[in-house]
């Protein structure tokens, strides 16, 4: 079904959302920062994942004001979260053999400071034709009263990098192939039509998300230091884990309810490219 994206369509739908894509071969997802794709899309990449899709991460921004620290080591954070990154990456994948050259493409644009411009958009653009995905995933730049600039501008350069993969005359001096991806679900939609069933695959977005260890204070709420397996901070630190679990699993069957399933990653479908 076509959803939206022609320049002659249907008016909006809003009726109930589309469920389940056909499995796609190979998927690109796009996130502003290192921890983004865990959380917009870490259960919908795990189910693929586990039936046999390659899965290419693509982190537009070194990540490197993720810290509430005002004298913070930022060269050593920049490279501990790309460590974090590739070890998400890693758990989404169940360390499966990857039929990719590079599972995890990092950008390194300045944190809080990504534009759409023309460079920003021919890299990206390489990197879809390269990959070549059957489905692209990105955060939603349409997405109402959004704080963080780096998040609309990765929704704008993930469309706008898109449209230019798929048309012969932006970048020719690439030297690669135009790409159509066949779809492109945006994740945090400002008005979803499309849900993943995601059941079973919780955890397996639970644990990738645990994975970005330098983020657990600011975006999990997982502020007890230490080794969880004993005393009074492991203690804490447990259920800090565990309130943190909840919540997920909240969001998972929240988003799954829009579709009558019982967990589910709710997103805009765009499906005309
Ligand atoms: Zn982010």
């Amino acid at each position: 079904m076509t959803k939206s994206g022609l320049p002659v369509g249907d008016l909006p739908e809003h009726g109930a959302p589309s469920v389940d894509l056909a499995l796609p071969r190979t998927v690109l997802a796009v996130g502003a920062h290192p921890d983004d794709i865990e959380f917009g899309c870490g259960a919908t990449l795990a189910k693929w994942a586990a039936r046999g899709s390659a899965v290419v991460h693509a982190v537009l921004t070194d990540g490197s004001k993720g810290t509430w620290d005002p004298g913070a080591d930022l060269p050593a954070l920049i490279e501990a979260r790309k460590a974090e990154c590739r070890a998400a990456a890693s758990v989404i994948d169940g360390d499966r053999a990857h039929p990719v050259a590079e599972r995890v493409h990092f950008f390194g644009y300045p944190d809080g400071e990504l534009d759409t411009g023309p460079a920003a958009r021919r890299a990206l653009t390489a990197v879809i034709r390269d990959v070549a995905p059957d489905v692209v995933l990105g955060h939603d730049p349409w997405r109402r009263y959004r704080l963080h600039p780096d998040h609309r501008a990765a929704g704008f350069l993930t469309v706008d990098a898109i449209v230019a993969a798929r048309d012969p005359h932006f970048f020719p001096d690439l030297g690669r192939p135009p790409h159509r991806p066949g779809a492109l679900l945006l994740f945090e939609p400002d008005v979803p039509n499309h849900v993943e069933t995601v059941t079973a695959y919780a955890q397996v977005k639970i644990a990738a998300l645990l994975c970005h260890a330098s983020q657990q204070g600011t975006t999990m709420g997982i502020l007890a230091s230490g080794d969880a397996g004993s005393g009074s901070t492991g203690t804490a630190r447990r259920r800090e884990i565990d309130d943190f679990a909840q919540r997920i699993h909240r969001q998972l069957a929240s988003h799954g309810g829009l579709a009558g399933v019982d967990a589910g990653e709710a997103f805009h479908l765009i499906d005309a490219l």
